[in-house]
């Protein structure tokens, strides 16, 4: 993988935004491989098409790109039209995302991950607000997509602090939380919220008690649900179940580092 972009590709362009379009869309196309199935390359869609920039051939999976310059990714990433992206996630026609972060000096990545599509949850999209009465599309809402609310899991590096990530680990990595795809939209939010009840406790080794610590949170955005610890005890054995957690004792787990 060639963390430099191919400048001469720009030739021509003028605007800075125009520029950084046309070089981050050439190098993941000249130099990604589909993290779904390993597949040596991603095809690029035609312009314009709303849903997404890059397919693969071999397994149908879509990807939109998101980029950066700068030296972080950040937390927020802009994104288009609000509602269009809560009905994508409802409907499950939602592509999973790379997200891109570059830098600007040298023209060179700094970070390139995939966020799974099963990994979009209403709660991580957040409403921008309306455009002014003076703009040109006046009261449009957009969005921004929060990545501090998706789990480490979720989060396959490819490109990580201007390192390239092994291919193997990537696949692995996104692999070992395939079952979430299948899971409805519901069970996958009370997946996440215990994946990042998980993340933050630190350390390798953790105890039910302090999980239990986030039972008032977890009240908060679920009301309606008496049984919140009867519900982390059930999350944590089918995380269990699925080889992201050990049971080391009784009301003692350990969490099983992908990568
Ligand atoms: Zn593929």
């Amino acid at each position: 993988m060639n963390l430099n972009f191919d400048v001469r590709k720009a030739d021509g362009y003028s605007s800075n935004s125009q520029i950084a379009r046309v070089l981050t869309e050439n190098w993941v196309k000249e130099n990604s491989f589909c993290p779904n199935c390993g597949h040596f390359h991603l095809s690029e869609f035609e312009n314009n098409r709303p849903v997404a920039d890059f397919f693969c051939k071999n397994c149908s999976e879509e990807y939109e790109l998101k980029s950066k310059g700068g030296n972080r990714l950040g937390e927020k990433i802009m994104d288009g039209a609000y509602s269009t992206m809560i009905e994508r996630i409802n409907s499950a026609n939602n592509p999973s995302f790379f997200f891109l972060n570059y830098n600007r000096n040298n023209w060179s990545v700094n970070n390139f991950l995939m966020i799974p599509k099963h990994y979009f949850v209403p709660e991580i999209i957040i409403k921008r607000k309306p455009l002014a009465v003076t703009a040109r599309r006046a009261g449009w809402v957009g969005c921004n997509i929060d990545l501090s609310k998706i789990p480490e899991s979720g989060r396959i590096f490819i490109v990580k602090d201007s390192k390239e990530i092994p291919k193997n680990k990537v696949e692995i990595k996104l692999q070992s939380t395939s079952f979430l795809r299948s899971q409805k939209l519901d069970s996958r939010g009370w997946i996440m919220d215990i994946m990042n009840c998980i993340d933050k406790i630190q350390g390798d080794n953790f105890t039910l008690e302090q999980m239990y610590a986030f039972e008032n949170k977890l009240r908060v955005k679920y009301p309606e649900n008496n049984h919140i610890k009867d519900k982390i005890r059930q999350q944590l054995q089918y995380l269990r179940d699925k080889g992201l957690l050990e049971f080391t004792s009784r009301g003692n787990y350990k969490k099983i580092k992908i990568l």
